[in-house]
């Protein structure tokens, strides 16, 4: 959990394996992942609540977990909470009858590693190939299908196509209008991997020229956008080739 690029990635990709390899032996084919049957298989029971303040809250119970999930949360954000908390049980001790016990102690750095496995639960190889990514060269249709075939978020969605698995190389986040112009949002913001600081900024600076002038992206860049509601800004996916 401490390491960090390659190894960091691995740890998180073995996590999210372990997670699902016993649901995927009977529900592969199942796309989405279907939570309530893959939390069976975890030993967690799913309920949702109309008064939970927050997400989402994991409790060990006699039987394994209970995990209680704010039932007014849209489905993306729901079914990240649910895979969030799946990926807390890694650091129980579960394997033993009686209540699970922590094998490790809290810290905050468990937040960003489980936000990472459940992504890698929720968007598993086999189920991007089976919606056909690996073979789609448009951002904007392979974004659209991450969203709308694995309910994915578009910061989510982003992050798998730039940095889990490349599928294109490129920069994505949500563009809010201010008075200094368009700016990006960094907290939604991902890029590929292996962009330099001066690549990223380049694309930074064309999506903010195209947003600020209306003017036509660079032939060499390929625009994904989608407009959102107003305030919040504009999701913007930029494709280098
Ligand atoms: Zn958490």
């Amino acid at each position: 959990m401490a390491a960090d690029g390659a190894m960091r990635l691995s740890a998180v990709r073995q996590a999210a394996d372990s997670l699902l390899r016993e649901y995927f032996r009977c529900w592969m084919h199942l796309v989405p992942v279907e939570l309530y049957r893959l939390s069976a298989t975890l030993r967690t029971e799913v309920v949702r609540s109309t008064i939970l303040k927050g997400e989402a809250v994991l409790m060990p119970t006699r039987d394994g977990f209970r995990i209680i999930v704010n039932s007014s949360s849209p489905v993306g954000r729901y079914r990240a909470s649910v895979a969030h908390e799946l990926s807390h049980t890694l650091f129980y001790d579960a394997e033993s009858a009686g209540v699970p016990i922590r094998r490790i102690p809290y810290t905050r750095r468990e937040e960003p590693f489980c936000f990472d496995v459940a992504r890698h639960m929720l968007a598993p190889k086999e189920h991007l190939d089976a919606i056909g990514v690996f073979v789609e060269r448009d951002p904007a249709a392979i974004l659209a299908r991450l969203t709308d075939r694995l309910f994915l978020s578009r910061p989510w969605a982003a992050r798998v196509m730039l940095a889990d698995y490349t599928l294109v190389r490129g920069i994505a986040g949500r563009w809010k209008r201010t008075e200094q112009g368009w700016l990006p949002e960094y907290s939604s913001s991902s890029a590929s991997p292996d962009l330099t600081q001066r690549e990223r900024k380049k694309l930074r600076d064309a999506v903010g020229k195209w947003l600020d002038s209306g003017a036509e992206p660079p032939r060499s860049m390929r625009i994904a956008s989608i407009e959102e509601k107003s305030g919040e800004g504009i999701f913007v996916l930029i494709a280098e080739g």
